[in-house]
């Protein structure tokens, strides 16, 4: 694995292995092919950071599920202190459905529990969240987060779809500030 990478000003360490992260994903895809055989879920792909893990995860899914795209939009931008105030497109009827979220990261669970908020007031049945990043000292909501990869320690991380001012998306492995 690759040393110290530079993004803009910044200096990031590895810190999650490409290997690690891809057990962890195999493993949340055989849960859930247990949990939800009889569901038909949906997996909503938040984007843009979670395109990654979702073709990981996606791979691995082999019940019968559909599979869609949203990006939350929001009047003062989304990030961890951001609110979400629309999801754009979700053209799908999705009233009693099953639908698995599916997210990069959970930090303080603000934009997951709108997101979830959304979806119930369309009447689905259930959302489950599956995360390939969560942040236990900074997550500090209710809702339940069903299936996580990898729970972090509370600092800024990227690649594997994660960004720091647009860049290191591409990277397979995660790195942490250095
Ligand atoms: P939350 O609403 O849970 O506080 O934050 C969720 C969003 O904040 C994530 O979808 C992601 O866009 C961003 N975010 C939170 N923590 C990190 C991090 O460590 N690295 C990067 N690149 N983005 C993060």
């Amino acid at each position: 694995m690759s040393e110290l990478i530079t993004l803009k000003d910044k200096q990031f360490k590895p810190y999650i292995l490409e290997i690690e992260i891809l057990d962890a994903v195999k493993k949340m895809a055989d849960v859930i092919n247990f949990e939800l055989k009889n569901d038909l879920p949906l997996f909503l792909v938040v984007l843009n950071g979670a395109f990654m893990f979702a073709a990981d995860l996606l791979r691995s899914i082999t019940i019968p599920c559909e599979v869609s795209f949203i990006k939350v939009a929001s009047y003062d931008g989304v990030g961890s202190t951001g609110t979400v105030d629309e999801l754009i497109g979700l053209n799908e009827n999705i009233k009693g459905r099953t639908v698995v979220l599916v997210e990069d990261i959970v930090d303080t669970g603000l934009t997951i529990n709108r997101i979830s908020d959304i979806l119930y007031f369309k009447e689905v049945k259930q959302v489950k969240v599956a995360t390939a990043l969560l942040k236990p000292d900074a997550y500090k909501k209710e809702l339940k987060i069903d299936y996580v990869a990898h729970k972090i320690k509370n600092e800024f991380v990227v690649g594997y779809g994660l960004d720091y001012l647009g860049l290191g998306r591409n990277l397979k492995e995660i790195y942490i500030l250095a």
